[in-house]
């Protein structure tokens, strides 16, 4: 790799959403590319991978085919290229498996030259004179330090693993819900085991635990701070809401008003899928025919305090619908309370270069852009500038596009403007002042 090359594009962070920039931007005559990850090679969450476990969306949201279904990194040819496709199609499910997509987007990366792994991006600056950014990066296993330079930067660092601060240095009997497949084995030889966060990772890891609590014979406890354990809407008319036409509908709000929409929003993205909300009702009633069964799910429950004790570990809970404090007791913790974002340390240089809003956010911009000059691209950031979908894989492409096209300052891949049938805003001529 030429360390001298000023880069059109440097990408931050190989996850699924830069993998997809990657390959999208490919095939593209003189756009000088590069992507830096800390990881050993690409992996997508195999810390949570039961194999049984389904991407949440249909194929055809793959890592190109949104933007280019003739794209050769999509996901039917990589079955065709693997001699999947005719297995795949007999299947008759729109649905991969998880390790199936891991496996899919490593197919992806390894075609691709300019990815590297086991580098960690140290520390971004800006040359105002040369008008490009500068990164230090630093390989695993070396001192050494490496600077590669920029005209854009587009950020895919991804998100980590909510973890309160009351369970922090107890990690031999707190476990993320990210590291649920290393701790697995173990678990057939503790007493209790009880997971907190009724959202898909905590249904996953529930069910899972559930389909063995007969051999196992382990107390299985699953709290959640939610009212219910709920679904995630899935119906056709609120998939509309996953369109380009209510991303724009929703950037289109006022600041207050996206904060108050996203907040009522939870059916939508935070839910369990129907299937495995039946599927683990269908196992408690199996498993419990021949004995009552040693598990508990409570709803309304929020986890306040964690207290390591000779026994284990001491939870305290607060019910909110009977205002109470409850204790149990608990040999391990399953942590399953969904992702955040952090704004990385490397920007600290550039931070008077960033835009921010009133609450500290990244004022992320039409173009997922956030700096005036609009040549700092963010990716999985600003559920409260574009919505829900943020994390969703099945805008990643649309996504890219719309940077792709700002990059280059041409339409490289045209966007659909309208695909919902249902409206999110009145017609201009038909408002009443
Ligand atoms: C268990 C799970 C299942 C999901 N399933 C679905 C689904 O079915 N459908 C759906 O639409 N969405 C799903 N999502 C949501 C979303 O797709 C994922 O969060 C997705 O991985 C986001 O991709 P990303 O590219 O933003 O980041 P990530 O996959 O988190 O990747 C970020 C990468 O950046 C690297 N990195 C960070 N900092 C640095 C640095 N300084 N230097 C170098 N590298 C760095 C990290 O090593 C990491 O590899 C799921 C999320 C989870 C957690």
């Amino acid at each position: 790799m030429n360390k001298e090359i000023i880069y059109d594009i440097i990408g931050v962070g190989i996850g699924p959403f830069n993998l997809s920039l990657a390959c999208l931007t490919d095939d593209i005559d003189d756009l000088k590319t590069v992507f830096f990850d800390r990881k050993e090679c690409f992996d997508w969450h195999s810390g949570i991978m039961p194999e049984w476990s389904t991407l949440q969306i249909p194929f055809i949201a793959d890592l190109v085919s949104f933007a280019d279904p003739t794209n050769r990194f999509s996901f039917l040819n990589y079955l065709k290229e693997t001699n999947n496709l005719y297995q795949f199609f007999i299947r008759e499910s729109f649905y991969m498996l998880r390790s199936e997509y891991n496996q899919y987007c490593k197919w992806a990366s390894q075609q691709l030259h300019n990815l590297h792994f086991k580098t960690n991006v140290e520390c971004i600056q800006y040359d105002a004179d040369l008008q490009h950014y500068i990164l230090t990066v630093k390989q695993e296993n070396s001192q050494k330090t490496s600077q590669y330079y920029a005209k854009n930067l587009v950020l895919g660092t991804g998100t980590t693993p909510i973890i309160p601060e009351f369970c922090k240095g107890m990690s031999h009997k707190v476990h993320s819900s990210a590291d649920y497949m290393h701790h697995k084995e173990d678990y057939g030889n503790k007493k209790s085991i009880t997971i907190v966060g009724g959202g898909q990772s905590g249904a996953e890891i529930y069910y899972d635990l559930l389909s063995s609590i007969d051999t196992s014979q382990y107390q299985l406890n699953w709290m959640t701070r939610s009212a219910h354990f709920f679904s995630m809407d899935l119906g056709k008319l609120t998939l509309e809401y996953t369109s380009p036409d209510y991303t724009n509908h929703f950037y289109s709000l006022p600041q207050q008003k996206r904060d108050d929409v996203i907040k009522s929003q939870s059916a939508l993205y935070k839910g369990i899928e129907i299937g495995l909300v039946n599927r683990i009702y269908d196992q408690l009633y199996l498993k419990s025919r021949p004995s009552p069964l040693s598990t508990r799910l409570m709803p309304n429950s929020t986890l306040e305090s964690v207290t390591e004790t000779e026994n284990g570990l001491a939870l305290v809970f607060y019910n909110s619908d009977t205002d109470q404090k409850f204790k149990i007791q608990s040999d391990i913790l399953i942590l399953a309370l969904g992702y955040e974002y952090k704004i990385p340390k490397f920007l600290e240089p550039i931070h008077h270069l960033i835009c921010w809003d009133k609450k500290g956010r990244m004022e992320v911009n039409h173009h997922y852009a956030i700096n005036a000059i609009e040549n700092i691209f963010v990716q999985n950031v600003g559920l409260y500038s574009h919505g829900f979908t943020v994390p969703d894989l099945n805008m990643g492409c649309y996504r890219n596009a719309i940077i792709i096209n700002q990059i280059l300052g041409k339409t490289v891949f045209p966007i659909e403007q309208r695909i919902a049938y249902q409206e999110f805003k009145p017609l201009p001529e038909e408002i009443i002042n």
